[in-house]
């Protein structure tokens, strides 16, 4: 789950995270009075959306006045801001950062995030801050420093050294950014973050070491014991489709293609993209409806999806276990007819009660296309589509 940087900001003071003075403000005027409550300019007006590169795409300026802060909240609001991360289509913005300026001496980069391979917390830091780490990592990749902390041991202080002389820190600098360091190791482990980052994290000219940008990813399957941290979630920000599917429990991801498809199952929806692939055509979603769903999961878990309208046609491919096969065909039934079916629909389904299953799609008067196994299934959905 995601958060705004003002957001992460304010958690980030509370754990003793130095981050530049500044609130969030949501129309124009609070734009201003926050900007005057600053006391003193340059301020910077900086548009709050889930995704980086604002920079670059017009949502974060300078202002050095009232009237500054005024047009340039302006035009903020409401703005469509397009970065390389929001893609073509871009995000409205509907949120402001007004933050005092910096006099920034020097812009690094600081993240941690979780290693899979070593189960380690790894702390990536890079001189080069400011800039996209991507290119960083591959052009540069010698500027990345790496350090591996192990969860059951916390972090060390020779490890917090190791970061601070890698980035080549002034000695004004080293205590300050240590302490910042190891609050921010604090702050990621007691909420569950899965991603932090800080790009730039600044030194000033004054000698302080800020947190000028904040980027927080917390583990979406941890939220249960993060009450507090679940309100922070913005659904504004999330697509519509993949929202609704969160309320039924759906395990649902949209993509790009237009076959849709409904599996119960993580791995044999993993495979059933790749069979799709296979014969050609290009999957719209990820959907996985549980093994244990109800008729009425599968039923939402088909009108989300016809609901899409890139979806030309959609693949059912359901292997009965727990799920059984005649649950899975009238919930099917129920939500074509809510909905009036006017797609192809193909449908392969094995195991549990399959003949019922069967039986009850053949009497439905729907126009379904039944398939024999996957391969048969991938070649008449692309068939559809193409
Ligand atoms: P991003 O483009 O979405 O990653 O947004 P950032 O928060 O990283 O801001 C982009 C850039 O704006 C930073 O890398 C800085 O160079 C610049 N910037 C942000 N705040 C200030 C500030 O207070 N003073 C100055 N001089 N530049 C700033
Ligand atoms: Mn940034």
């Amino acid at each position: 789950m995601k958060i705004h940087e003002y957001q992460a900001k304010e958690l980030f003071k509370e754990y003793g995270v130095p981050v530049p003075q500044g609130a969030a403000a949501f129309s124009e005027e609070e734009a201003v009075t926050t900007a005057q409550s600053l006391g003193g300019w340059p301020v910077v007006v900086k548009a709050q959306i889930h995704a980086g590169g604002r920079g670059k795409g017009g949502g974060v300026k300078l202002a050095s006045g009232e009237d500054e802060v005024k047009s340039l909240a302006a035009q903020m609001f409401g703005m469509n801001l397009v970065t390389h991360q929001t893609g073509p289509e871009g995000k409205e913005v509907k949120k402001l950062l007004i933050e005092a300026g910096q006099n920034i001496e020097k812009e690094l980069y600081l993240s941690l995030l979780v290693d899979r391979e070593t189960a380690c917390v790894v702390i990536m830091a890079s001189r080069a801050g400011g800039m996209d780490i991507e290119e960083v990592a591959e052009k540069t990749p010698e500027e990345i420093i790496r350090v591996y902390v192990n969860p059951l041991m916390g972090i060390s202080p020779y490890q917090l050294r190791e970061a601070a002389f890698g980035l080549g820190l002034p000695s004004a600098a080293m205590k300050p950014f240590m302490k910042l360091l190891n609050n921010l190791y604090d702050f990621f482990v007691k909420n569950d973050c899965s991603l932090v980052e800080i790009n730039p994290l600044i030194l000033t000219s004054e000698h302080e070491v800020l947190a000028l940008d904040a980027k927080v990813d917390f583990d979406s399957n941890a939220m249960f014991r993060h009450k507090e941290l679940a309100e922070l979630r913005d659904l504004d920000e999330e697509n519509p489709l993949e929202v609704a599917a969160s309320k039924y429990n759906l395990n649902y991801i949209n993509l790009d293609g237009n076959v849709g498809n409904i599996v119960n199952g993580a791995g044999l929806a993993m495979a059933t993209m790749d069979i799709i692939k296979n014969a050609g055509a290009e999957p719209a979603n990820f959907m996985d409806v549980g093994g244990g769903a109800t008729a009425e999961m599968v039923e939402n878990a088909f009108r989300i999806i016809l609901s899409d309208d890139k979806v030309k046609a959609v693949l059912i491919n359901i292997f009965g276990g727990i799920l059984r096969c005649d649950i899975f065909a009238n919930g099917v039934v129920e939500a074509a007819k809510s909905t009036g079916l006017d797609i192809p629909v193909v449908v392969r389904m094995e195991g549990t009660n399959v003949e019922e299953g069967k039986k009850i799609l053949a009497e439905s008067g729907l126009k379904l296309t039944s398939a024999d196994d996957l391969t048969d299934a991938a070649e008449k959905i692309a068939a559809a589509v193409n």
